[in-house]
């Protein structure tokens, strides 16, 4: 059952990113390897996964935080921390739930369930989520200034002209310190995080967050 839902999801994504030219199911395509690398354009599955995979880290690591706060000590079972969140999280691509791998006194370790690609949480080692949330929130706020933008000018800008016309500041992605890419077409806009490896932080089309 696993491995047709896996399967399947792996072709819902794989013709999503790859336009629809490219069924992952080719020669020696085998589902029961989540590992390999199944691609579509450029973006393999695991990388599109591993985000959302380190974003349910980052729920997770909070959860731990709050049950240290009460408890004087980490949780050693999920459950206890699913009971906290109100919500069971899974691994989206190995669709199986986290686990508490180490627990002590002032320590704990969740990884990944069974995808070492993905990341792991624990202290001293958040998921590498921090210039997510950063970025995501810079890119709204440039989002916010494409509406104002578009308010006066009746026109979407480029980043200098935003910059030109006030609306700043200047920002850089912070995973790779370079610049957005907008990109303008008639009354709409793209605006790409410009990280050189996937997985970007994401993007915006016309106000639509992709991470949304
Ligand atoms: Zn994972
Ligand atoms: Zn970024």
């Amino acid at each position: 059952m696993r491995t047709v839902m896996l399967a399947s999801a792996v072709f819902v994504l794989s013709a999503m990113l790859a336009g629809c030219t490219n069924p992952a199911e080719g020669p020696g395509f085998d589902s029961n390897q989540p590992d390999r690398l199944v691609s579509g354009a450029q973006v393999t599955i695991a990388e599109v996964t591993f985000d959302e995979c380190a974003w349910n880290l980052a729920r997770l690591y909070a959860a731990q935080a709050m049950y240290y706060g009460s408890h004087n000590c980490y949780a050693p079972d999920i459950e206890s921390l699913y009971q906290l969140l109100g919500d069971t999280l899974t691994c989206p691509w190995t669709r199986e739930w986290y686990e508490v791998a180490f627990c002590g006194p002032d320590s704990f370790w969740i990884p990944c369930p069974n995808y070492p690609l993905h990341p792991g949480a624990g202290p001293g080692y958040y998921p590498p989520m921090k210039d997510l949330y950063t970025c995501r929130s810079q890119m709204r706020s440039i989002a916010s200034s494409e509406a104002m933008f578009y308010g006066r000018f009746n026109r979407y800008g480029t980043m200098q002209e935003m910059l030109d016309a006030g609306l700043g500041p200047y920002m850089t992605c912070p995973g790779c310190g370079y610049d957005y890419i907008i990109e303008l077409g008639y009354q709409t806009y793209t605006l790409n995080c410009p990280m050189p490896q996937h997985p970007s932080h994401g993007s915006v089309v016309d106000g639509m967050f992709s991470w949304e």
